[in-house]
């Protein structure tokens, strides 16, 4: 892979990059229509495919995430993607585990908090993965989704403080039509926890309805108190977190408001799903 991109780039040829672990869906395919509307048609889109298992802690899916290359590869091939990248683990980390390895790209302040205080290693893997595919793919654009907010930011973090000559896109989160962001890992909800995982939408309009409702700045605690409530309601649903804070530096604010940034974490049965929205 790196000795094509080498070649791309001694030609002029200008590379997007889709990081993702797979299991496509249609908010993948989004992120694949931004790189090539980004690069050209003369350009190269290259989707990368690798659930990369040092951003699992141990008591999480890493062993049963969803996978399915070949499906995946249809979907790129209808999609117009130039290069599917899919390692395996031994071509990534030398032992295929993480272990063995000595060298992490670590994020240590927006990172912190979030996906970061519920999941301790979760953005060293993360940061270090993507890392390790720019240089790969050396793409001019890479494309992230919304959808991980957190991980986007820290992503752009990264490429700017330990200056990647890339440009960082970040894609709106497409959604089911009743809300649900799409999710490889909404292939878990079966029966009844599909209808409980809407919850947590309904968080977001919650508070979108509440801001509209008051016209005024709403306290953060007061509605962290309210959504806890409301979710647990659900039989199987356990809230990990509700933050509220400014959209690009991520710092948690007192009092909500229009253009305060919501993201949340919560568990449906054993599935632990994320969203976010600006208010
Ligand atoms: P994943 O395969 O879940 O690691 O996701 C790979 C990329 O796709 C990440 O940049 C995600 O933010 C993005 N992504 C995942 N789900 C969605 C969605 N529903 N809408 C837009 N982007 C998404």
């Amino acid at each position: 892979m790196q000795r094509l991109a080498l070649r791309w780039r001694r030609a002029g040829v200008r590379v997007g990059l889709v990081p993702t672990m797979g299991y496509l869906h249609a908010g993948h395919l989004r992120l694949v229509r931004r790189a090539r509307r980004s690069v050209g048609a003369a350009g190269r889109v290259v989707v990368s495919i690798y659930v990369n298992p040092t951003q699992f802690g141990p008591t999480e899916d890493f062993s049963r995430y969803p996978r399915d290359l070949a499906r995946d590869a249809r979907l790129c091939r209808l999609e117009g993607v130039d290069v599917i990248f899919a390692p395996d683990d031994r071509q990534m980390y030398p032992r295929g585990d993480g272990q063995g390895f000595s060298t992490f790209v670590v994020e240590q302040d927006l990172a912190r908090a979030m996906e970061g205080k519920s999941r301790p290693t979760h953005f060293r893997g993360v940061t270090t993965v993507v890392a390790k595919l720019f240089n790969i793919v050396q793409p001019d654009v890479a494309v992230f989704g919304a959808k991980d907010w957190q991980q986007a930011t820290i992503v752009q973090r990264m490429a700017r403080e330990l200056n990647f000559p890339l440009k960082i896109i970040v894609a709106p989160t497409l959604r089911e039509p009743d809300g649900l962001a799409m999710s490889s890992r909404n292939k878990y909800l079966t029966g009844d926890l599909r209808r409980q995982a809407l919850v947590l939408w309904l968080s977001i309009q919650e508070v979108r309805g509440e801001l509209r409702r008051s016209r005024k700045p709403v306290l953060a605690a007061r509605l962290k108190e309210r959504l806890k409530r409301m979710i647990e309601r659900e039989p199987a649903a356990r809230l990990d977190y509700v933050e509220f804070f400014e959209p690009s530096t991520l710092a948690p604010v007192k009092q909500v408001r229009q253009g305060t940034h919501m993201a949340l974490a919560v568990f449906i049965g054993p599935t632990r799903l994320i969203d976010n929205a600006a208010l």
